[in-house]
């Protein structure tokens, strides 16, 4: 059982003498504790701050306790609140009434110490669950963008990620532009050298592109083998330029260290900048048309003899 210390909890209680005697006893118990006078004001203190458990008594004038946890379901918080309602109402109806307006449990009043810090324990567990089943949730989705040996974003990334670029991009008249990356000859380094020599190339060729751009702004994804794209926002073609050739001085002046000692690397660059006239094309289309343009691009740069930057 996580400990108690760990938890915010908000106790709602009108009566000031009943709330001083709750609140020492979730105190003691080690829950970190604030408390609130009604409904309204317990309502700003959970959209403000992060409590993962409310302890609220239901009647109270103002907003009642029942209403205060259909208000909270209402606002879809971001992470659970656990709900327990304090109550003198004990028909089933009220209670049935309670539960559905979004409360996890009840405890009737006046409550017995042991029943409520029990039910408060039960609803720590709920919350720890609640919490790594959404930390889990984070990693999946990490990794289901993520390309596995360079750490950048995955093709799938690139291709839901830019759409969303592009519409950006249109919607403030704001410039874009993708820059193809393609290490030279890079077969011939996994031939020479090794396909472990290889990867470490691409990791540190993804690592150089990366700490080049202005992150998180732009982004760099795997578009496969040893090719990237590298994402622009706000970044006309001059200025996309610019960032090509950084990338490219900084592969052809520093040897990559690698295990069997420093590789003369150089890589390719294609250029484009996202172009108006194309309004009427999906915003995905139009992503598409991008990477089409820099990679002709690209593929310039390579038969004029690589190691160069070349803008569509
Ligand atoms: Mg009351």
């Amino acid at each position: 059982m996580t400990d108690a210390t760990q938890f915010r909890l908000l106790l709602v209680e009108d009566e000031p003498t009943q709330r001083k005697l709750a609140e020492r006893l979730l105190r003691r118990a080690g829950y970190v504790v604030e408390t609130a006078n009604d409904g309204e004001e317990a309502l700003a203190k959970i959209l403000a701050g992060e409590f993962q458990l409310l302890l609220t008594d239901w009647d109270m004038p103002g907003m009642d306790g029942k209403t205060l946890c259909r208000r909270v379901r209402e606002a879809n918080l971001p992470t659970y609140l656990y709900m327990l309602l304090l109550t003198s109402h004990d028909s089933t109806d009220d209670l049935v009434a309670g539960l559905e307006a979004g409360a996890d449990d009840y405890v009737k009043k006046p409550a017995n110490e042991s029943e409520l810090l029990a039910r408060l324990n039960a609803g720590r567990r709920i919350v720890r669950l609640e919490q790594s089943l959404r930390e889990a949730n984070t990693q999946i989705h990490l990794l289901s963008i993520t390309d596995p040996l360079t750490g950048t974003f995955n093709r799938r990334y690139l291709n839901e990620q830019l759409a969303l670029e592009v519409e950006r991009a249109r919607r403030y008249h704001r410039p874009l532009s993708a820059v193809m990356a393609d290490l030279d000859r890079f077969k011939r380094i996994n031939d020479e050298c090794g396909h472990q020599t290889g990867d470490e190339v691409l990791c540190r060729f993804a690592q150089l592109m990366k700490e080049a751009v202005r992150q998180p702004l732009d982004w760099v994804a795997r578009y496969g083998g040893e090719e990237f794209v590298i994402v622009l926002p706000e970044t006309d073609r001059a200025g996309a330029i610019v960032v090509a050739e950084k990338i490219r001085a900084l592969c052809a002046d520093n040897p990559m260290a690698a295990c069997s000692g420093p590789i003369e690397v150089t890589a390719s660059f294609g250029v484009a900048e996202l172009v108006s006239e194309a309004a009427t094309q999906s915003h995905a289309a139009a992503g598409e048309a991008l990477l089409r343009r820099a990679d002709a691009a690209l593929y310039t740069s390579k038969n004029e003899g690589r190691n160069r930057v070349t803008a569509g």
